[in-house]
């Protein structure tokens, strides 16, 4: 099993601020698993994922230059359930895989994993406690609006393939309110350090 105390599993809806926090829980001595980095590097150029993806979408989901077309794989997983399903069944294993094999060979006093489709994807069994990173739907569409120039239609779509706000806040053991500015964060994330570190040395 892994090296650390405790596993703690990050979620929250898209642009809710998980990478905000768990980079500054990283900051704090947290080990930190992105599990959307993992993802990102399984299907960049030479990604252990692309080959896979590509013989169940076609060539087309390529580009002209061997990359993966994300807008029209986006667009496909969408307008298709049963293609989101064939996407997740070659990515969601892949992904869990690496990630377990990375908690394994983390020193810290505590793992961050951040999981954005934890309750979708059933992979709570992998953490001891759940932090879900909370803000209003109307923030969360402002700031996915800012960052990607996703139109608030595709955002509110994005929105309604998660699991509802409420009902992931339900499920959570702990939560951080992101409405506020990222210095408003602070205060939260110590505290939170500090009880998942003891959390930790007492297991
Ligand atoms: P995704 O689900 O898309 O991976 P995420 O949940 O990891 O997103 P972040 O990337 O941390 O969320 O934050 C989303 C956007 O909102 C980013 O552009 C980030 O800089 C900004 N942001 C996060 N927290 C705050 C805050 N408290 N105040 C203002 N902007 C914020």
């Amino acid at each position: 099993m892994s090296g650390v105390g405790l596993v703690v599993a990050l979620t929250g809806g898209i642009g809710s601020g998980k990478t905000t926090v768990a980079d500054r829980l990283a900051v704090l001595g947290a080990g930190v698993i992105d599990t959307d980095e993992i993802s990102r590097a399984l299907t960049a150029r030479d990604g252990a994922a692309l080959e896979p993806i590509t013989a169940v979408f076609g060539p087309d989901i390529r580009l002209a230059d061997g990359t993966l077309d994300r807008a029209r794989l986006r667009e496909l997983v969408f307008s298709d359930p049963s293609a989101r399903a064939r996407l997740e069944s070659i990515l969601h294993p892949r992904i869990e895989a690496i990630m377990l094999e990375r908690l394994a060979a983390l020193q810290t006093d505590y793992a961050v994993l951040v999981i954005p489709l934890l309750f979708e994807t059933g992979q709570e069994r992998h953490a001891d406690r759940v932090l879900v990173v909370d803000v209003p739907e109307s923030i969360q569409i402002a700031r996915v609006m800012r960052r990607s120039g996703l139109s608030e239609t595709e955002v509110r779509r994005i929105i309604a393939g998660q699991i509802p706000r409420l009902e992931r806040n339900a499920r959570a053991d702990d939560l951080v309110d992101n409405s506020g500015t990222r210095a408003d964060l602070e205060p939260r994330l110590r505290e939170l350090h500090r009880i998942y570190t003891r959390m930790a040395a007492a297991r």
